[in-house]
């Protein structure tokens, strides 16, 4: 039985701006591609799997989450893995999505550039077809390693860059800092393609403030930290930057200690344009919804707070201002409508 708060969150018009696609793989789908493509996995049951998603650290959680990617070989296995997760998505009341990849997890595998990209394209136009829920590419560098391997990487993306929305950094944050990666995001910039970065997950509030001003951001995935520093909040606060806010993976990281200890209402009370977003779902305990429905019960948010970071999700999206406004419209329709 639903109650009424969760009802009123799973018919909010809501988009997910903060979404590995790697990372929604679940552990049923990661023994059923095992076993299609004949890869060994280092586990012997979902159980098992589901035991080892007990993290203190990001770096614990790279470890496996690394080991679980091995099993994506084919582009059916990329489009199945893309569908999947719109399915539950779009039953969250999803309507659009801008997802992260990260090709050289696959290409240092041996897995072909195109193979990702194309499996993951066509798993998004299926979705848009069967389920109405739009999305776009973002490509992430992992920041672990060096720029010559994201140039290396941009490089392969060329023939499939008018099909890619921007660029992202993810991975290892701590001793990774984004001016590593400055020049890599002036050519993606150069070629017309949007820039993200994660800062200020793990990472000090100088880590956020080098990604608007080395990296020339679009928008902050996680910026938690900048909260550390009143002038950088009121820096983020009047320039409008979205902040792509993931609690559960917050609390499954160790980065917050309890969900009802999660900042962020005092986010949105110090003006900042935060989102709510499920990051790696398979593995840090939910989709959307769940991370919706625990901040409403852990802080206690009211509908028309859950409406603003919806609002916020739209607003802080790639998509173009008049589809903006039909979103944001819909969202203040279901307000007025479950009142
Ligand atoms: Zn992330």
């Amino acid at each position: 039985m639903m109650d009424d708060l969760d009802a009123f969150i799973a018919g909010l018009p809501k988009a997910e701006l903060h979404l590995h696609i790697e990372g929604s793989l679940e552990p049923e789908q990661m023994f059923e591609f095992a076993r299609r493509n004949g890869v060994a996995i280092p586990f012997d049951s979902v159980e098992a799997v589901r035991a080892a998603y007990e993290f203190s650290n990001l770096q614990d959680f790279l470890d496996i989450y690394y080991a679980g990617a091995d099993v994506l070989r084919t582009e059916a296995d990329f489009h199945d893995l893309a569908l999947a997760y719109f399915q539950r998505a779009a039953a969250d009341g999803v309507r659009h999505a801008e997802i992260f990849f990260d090709p050289q997890t696959h290409t240092q595998r041996g897995i072909p550039f195109g193979t990702v990209v194309e499996g993951l394209l066509a798993g998004m136009a299926e979705a848009e077809a069967r389920l109405g829920v739009t999305s776009q590419l973002i490509l992430c560098f992992l920041r672990h390693l060096d720029e010559e391997d994201a140039f290396k990487t941009l490089a392969q993306a060329e023939p499939w860059l008018h099909r890619i929305a921007g660029v992202g950094l993810d991975s290892s944050e701590m001793g990774h800092p984004p001016s590593k990666f400055a020049r890599v995001f002036a050519a993606a910039a150069d070629k017309g393609l949007k820039r993200v970065a994660h800062a200020g997950e793990e990472g000090p509030a100088d880590y956020v403030r080098e990604a608007l001003d080395l990296l020339q951001v679009d928008r902050l995935d996680h910026g938690n930290r900048s909260l550390d520093d009143p002038a950088l909040v009121a820096r983020l606060a009047r320039s409008g930057m979205t902040l792509t806010v993931c609690p559960l993976s917050n609390v499954k990281l160790c980065n917050v200690a309890a969900i009802d200890a999660h900042p962020i209402d005092r986010m949105l009370d110090l003006g900042l344009r935060a989102t709510v977003n499920s990051d790696d779902p398979a593995y840090f305990g939910g989709y959307i919804g769940e991370n919706y429905r625990a901040v409403a019960r852990g802080r206690g948010l009211d509908r028309r707070q859950l409406a603003t970071l919806a609002r916020n999700s739209f607003l802080g999206s790639f998509l173009p201002d008049a589809a903006v406004a039909a979103h944001c419209a819909a969202i203040d329709a279901w307000l007025a409508e479950a009142r």
